[in-house]
């Protein structure tokens, strides 16, 4: 064997040793709905919609990369030991099918996780999304639009793309949603309460489950004032507890990437004895100011794909 080609198995081997980024010592895996396009309406596997298989796959690859299982309140509790690889699994918005598909895996694996619920979807009525999916599939998105206008002003600048831009921190959710009732009532429509959700009945106990605030209504946080903030994650809070839930102390925020939540958010966090706030988003800045100002720790999830593997 050549020098060269000594020297080329050596550089690939360190090359293919899975660097920091490939297995990085604090996994916080984000995932929604769970199992086939059937029996999600639809929805496509991507990353929202995860198959069973690879669900199973990710979790076994971590078990079996040497990651402990915590949950959620348990990792921002407790800083890891040197060396340590941490894993902590949360589903967001309360699909049914996690508790029908993934439940058992987790069951399985014996993998502890946090479902964080929205709760005015599980009480059955319908997200704000899908009023807005639901005036561009009618076609009334410019006849909506006008009217919003008349009313709050313009939503929408030059080539600004209205279903994106209607859940943008700049745009009032809660003021959006407002308006798609009036508006949708007006032509007589009342969007049905989507079958995909948990009801709070169906909640199970397991000693490997714990619930979790995801506010009531799904809005973008930083749209809102204060108040408004204080509201829909009280609303929630307390929709939780008259289900007999105690609350994960880490919070969820909707959407969660960079700019949804704001100061006031923590702020609001901490005066109701939150401890943490849960993001989403690989390349999220953590905003090490309002960490510290309000002395709550900011997780930071990735949001899993719809892959054998997750790195
Ligand atoms: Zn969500």
């Amino acid at each position: 064997m050549t020098l060269r080609k000594n020297l080329w198995q050596l550089k690939k081997r360190l090359t293919s040793r899975p660097d920091k980024a490939e297995t990085p010592s604090q996994a916080h895996v984000l995932y929604h709905a769970v199992g086939d396009p059937d029996q999600h309406g639809g929805m496509q596997t991507n990353l929202h919609l995860v198959s069973q298989a690879c669900f199973h796959a990710q979790l076994r690859t971590l078990k079996d990369q040497g990651y402990s299982f915590l949950s959620i309140d348990e990792a921002v509790a407790l800083p890891p030991k040197p060396g340590q690889k941490v894993c902590t699994v949360t589903f967001d918005d309360g699909y049914r099918s996690v508790q029908e598909i993934a439940v058992p895996v987790l069951e399985e694996l014996q993998i502890p996780a946090t479902f964080y619920i929205t709760t005015s979807l599980m009480e059955g009525q319908p997200l704000w999304r899908d009023k807005v999916r639901k005036v561009i599939d009618q076609g009334w998105e410019a006849e909506f639009l006008d009217t919003y206008a008349q009313q709050h002003g313009p939503m929408l600048k030059e080539g600004e793309n209205f279903y994106r831009h209607s859940k943008a921190p700049g745009t009032p959710s809660k003021q959006v949603d407002e308006a798609l009732d009036t508006f949708l009532a007006g032509k007589g429509i009342t969007l049905a309460s989507s079958a995909l959700y948990l009801t709070p009945d169906e909640l199970k106990e397991s000693p490997l489950l714990t619930y979790g605030n995801h506010t009531h209504r799904h809005y973008t946080l930083a749209s809102l004032s204060e108040q408004e903030q204080a509201e829909d994650i009280q609303a929630a809070e307390n929709k939780l507890k008259s289900w007999g839930i105690t609350p994960s102390r880490v919070f969820a925020a909707p959407f969660g990437n960079d700019g949804t939540y704001n100061e006031a958010t923590f702020g609001v966090l901490k005066d109701l004895g939150y401890v943490g706030l849960a993001s989403c988003g690989g390349k999220t800045v953590r905003n090490a100011t309002f960490e510290k100002r309000f002395g709550l720790t900011l997780t930071n999830r990735f949001l899993a794909a719809n892959e054998p593997a997750l790195w």
